[in-house]
């Protein structure tokens, strides 16, 4: 059965250029200061429960907790408050819920004003089973590298005239090398073999093609890893025809979001993908799922995404082993199958879920060290 890897601990190497040994070193024995967006919809819920798992490793954390979007705007008439952007610049790490965003119309997202704020520039998706989750696909371990930045993400809409409407796709040279190289750094420092560059250039010939050719370019300073290039239509068939065939995607801003949905029905639903928004100063670590208001507010949500996003975190802060100790409580979980959340079949609740991790870590705690 696959396993949860400890690959991700390259994600610090990425960073490298800015976090300093020192810097880690600080980190590693101080409280870890974290701002905290637990967002709406599910997002509390699921943040309250990873919260409380991570706290029951031993760290230190100091949380500066703050609403934003519809929440935000009610009380401070701001839906990116200016004490987030301000803790998020001091801490230069996040934890954030899921935030809803309206559907045509009324405020832009905040999740991509975030992105864009702070140049989260790469949106790191490991696709990877769960042990003793069954589903259609066992032991996948896919990676999804989406450029974060730009694309039809950027906001650039207009009426031309009444009944014409015209949105942007911005793609530049600039952000779709620095995606490429971000995929490419991770593949070769983690030893992934084949990287596919996603595109739709046979019709955006400029824009698509412009990011075709940045991976091409990035692509040959990597003799070692296999690189090819897949539209994305075909990728969707390719990908639920045979996802072992692909090891990492990397694609602009819009591909990168429907792909990670699909990915994520491999490894049993949006429940379990996390990502990490990893930018040169600051890093932002959430679920791939929104807000889910299906199910809010009924203890009904996963929050194994939010909590395997946590896991991300932990390893770009240095704490492996508070990470694998979360890891190793978690595969416990859900081999015992007694506290599973609806979505895989279980009766617990989100805070169930969380109680049933926490009981594992405490008694992997207490157990004799030969046990262990
Ligand atoms: P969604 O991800 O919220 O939900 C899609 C489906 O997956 C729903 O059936 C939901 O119940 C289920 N689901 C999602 N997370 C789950 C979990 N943890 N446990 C169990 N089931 C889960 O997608 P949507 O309904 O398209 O979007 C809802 C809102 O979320 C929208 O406003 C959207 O803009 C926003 N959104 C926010 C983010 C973010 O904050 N990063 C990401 C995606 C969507």
């Amino acid at each position: 059965m696959a396993s949860l890897r400890d690959s991700e601990c390259g994600l610090l190497d990425c960073n490298d250029r800015v976090w300093s040994q020192q810097k880690r070193r600080e980190l590693i024995i101080m409280t870890h200061k974290i701002t905290l967006i637990p967002g709406d919809g599910i997002g509390p819920e699921v943040t309250d429960a990873t919260v409380r798992i991570l706290e029951a490793t031993g760290l230190k954390f100091e949380w500066e907790s703050f609403a934003v979007g519809a929440d935000a705007f009610e009380k401070h008439g701001e839906y990116i408050p200016k004490e987030v952007i301000e803790s998020i610049e001091r801490t230069h790490v996040a934890l954030k819920g899921p935030v809803t965003t309206p559907v045509g119309g009324g405020f832009s997202s905040i999740n991509v004003a975030l992105r864009q704020k702070f140049e989260l520039y790469a949106n790191f998706r490991p696709i990877r089973n769960l042990p003793h989750i069954p589903t259609r696909y066992p032991d996948v371990d896919l990676i999804i590298v989406r450029e974060n930045t730009e694309g039809l993400y950027s906001g650039l809409e207009h009426e031309v005239v009444p009944g014409v409407v015209e949105s942007l796709k911005i793609i530049t040279e600039k952000a779709s090398t620095r995606i490429a190289k971000f995929a490419f750094e991770y593949a070769r420092k983690n030893q992934r073999k084949k990287i596919h560059a996603i595109h739709k250039a046979n019709i955006m010939k400029l824009s698509d093609g412009l990011f075709l050719r940045c991976c091409r370019n990035i692509a040959k300073g990597f003799p070692e890893i296999t690189y090819g290039e897949h539209i994305v239509d075909n990728t969707c068939m390719q990908l639920v025809m045979n996802p072992y065939q692909y090891d990492m995607l990397v694609m602009e801003n819009l591909y990168g979001d429907i792909l990670s949905d699909l990915c994520a029905a491999f490894v049993g639903g949006l429940g379990f993908v996390p990502s990490a928004n990893l930018g040169d100063h600051c890093a932002l670590f959430e679920a791939v799922h929104g807000s889910a208001p299906d199910i809010a507010g009924k203890n009904l949500a996963n929050p194994t995404a939010l909590l395997r996003s946590s896991l991300l975190m932990l390893r770009h802060l240095g704490e492996f082993e508070a990470a694998t100790q979360i890891r190793n409580a978690l595969e416990k979980v859900y081999r015992h199958r007694e506290q599973l959340t609806k979505d895989v079949g279980g009766q617990a609740g989100t805070s169930q879920f969380a109680d049933a991790v926490i009981e594992e870590m405490s008694a992997a705690k207490s157990a004799p060290a030969v046990a262990k």
